[in-house]
């Protein structure tokens, strides 16, 4: 396909409430999406990354430049035929893999639409239904706690995840377990923790969490597969997976038996779909991570999930669990069993509200094509 323009917005959007995890909060999100025009069709991609260098070593800020300078003007000349060449057309560009993410989504994007095919489908996906779960972030209080796990169960929610860090782990899920003896839990540490919290940790069994995400650092597998062994709940890795060959890697080592994709997270659908393959060959159940996405961005969440492997509750939830207003349509809605339903019209199956994103909008800037020499 010949892309015609390459747009990039950076939006600024207030979370219905903050959210906190052992690393940072945040409170409004700015957002950067990739608007690609192609025969007369419109792709939208969203960078995931956070406002600051927290999560992982990008930002929307250091995304935004690499976009600009090197891979929106490569992307221009290179005339993809589909959204695997992109990887490919990407290679010279070490890391930076929210800001190929963001490209690389919003071509296949439009390949859906060009071909007439569901996102979904053209991804390999089989579900017509994916399965949610909510992340919750610490709260100020255990009152605030409680009530929140309460809402997400009233509303369906199939899986609570409570973001933990020292001093805000044991007594919680003591509490929660208490209170609710039989509900799918688990927790997410985003590597607060040493290997030296091991007893600590180890403890945790007696609250059959479903998992422990990420409690150590984020770029190990030799000291999580010597934890894991001393636990009988899974581990599962989240910010240590950047690709397939990081997830047969901590499946060989035994560093995790749960893995967590975030698209964003792998550098776009191609690494991610790469990374559940594996997964799924070694008989290793992956889900779908949540990064605060907007409406573009949870609507490829939820074409992702739709693959095969997806086998526990992720991350996807409703827009209005983040916003007051998201910028799709419809927004996404979560049943009353806690899914989402995937949708089967060509494309995203969401329409993006352009006049919102107009409105929301604080930069933009068009890509200019490099010179041919
Ligand atoms: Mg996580």
């Amino acid at each position: 396909m010949r892309i015609d323009a390459i747009y990039l917005h950076e939006l600024h959007i207030p979370l219905v409430q903050p959210f906190v995890t052992s690393f940072s909060t945040t409170t409004t999100r700015r957002v950067l999406l990739a608007e690609l025009k192609a025969e007369g069709l419109t792709g939208w991609g969203e960078c995931v990354a956070g406002e600051h260098p927290y999560f992982s070593e990008e930002s929307i800020d250091t995304a935004w430049q690499v976009i600009m300078q090197e891979l929106a003007p490569a992307l221009l000349a290179a005339e993809p035929e589909h959204g695997g060449k992109c990887p490919g057309i990407f290679k010279k560009v070490r890391g930076n893999r929210m800001a190929k993410a963001a490209l690389e989504n919003a071509v296949w994007d439009l390949e859906a639409q060009m071909r007439g095919v569901p996102l979904a489908e053209l991804l390999g996906g089989i579900r017509e239904k994916i399965v949610c779960g909510v992340s919750i972030g610490i709260q100020p209080t255990m009152e605030r706690q409680m009530a929140e796990i309460e809402k997400e169960l009233a509303a369906g929610y199939q899986r609570i995840k409570l973001k933990c860090k020292p001093g805000w782990d044991t007594k919680v899920f003591e509490a929660v377990r208490n209170r609710w003896p039989d509900i799918s839990l688990s927790c997410d540490a985003n590597s607060a923790y040493r290997l030296n919290d091991a007893d600590h940790i180890a403890s945790w069994d007696a609250f059959d969490l479903l998992m422990i995400e990420q409690p150590l650092w984020a770029d190990d597998f030799y000291f999580h597969s010597m934890l894991q062994k001393r636990l009988d709940t899974p581990i599962c890795l989240d910010e240590s997976i950047r690709n397939r060959r990081d997830a047969l890697a901590a499946i060989d080592m035994e560093s995790c038996r749960i893995i967590n994709i975030k698209v964003g997270r792998v550098g776009g659908f191609s690494e991610a779909i790469a990374v559940h393959n594996a997964a799924q060959e070694r008989g290793v159940p992956v889900w779908c991570g949540g990064m605060l996405e907007t409406g573009v961005g949870r609507a490829h969440n939820i074409a992702l999930s739709s693959l095969e492997n997806f086998r526990l509750p992720g991350d996807v939830a409703a827009s209005k669990r983040y916003w007051n207003e998201d910028i799709i349509e419809p927004e996404v809605e979560v049943s009353s069993k806690g899914e989402i339903q995937v949708p089967d019209s060509p494309g995203r199956g969401f329409e993006v509200r352009e006049d919102l994103i107009e409105a929301l909008t604080v930069r933009k800037e068009e890509v200019k094509a490099l010179a041919l020499a």
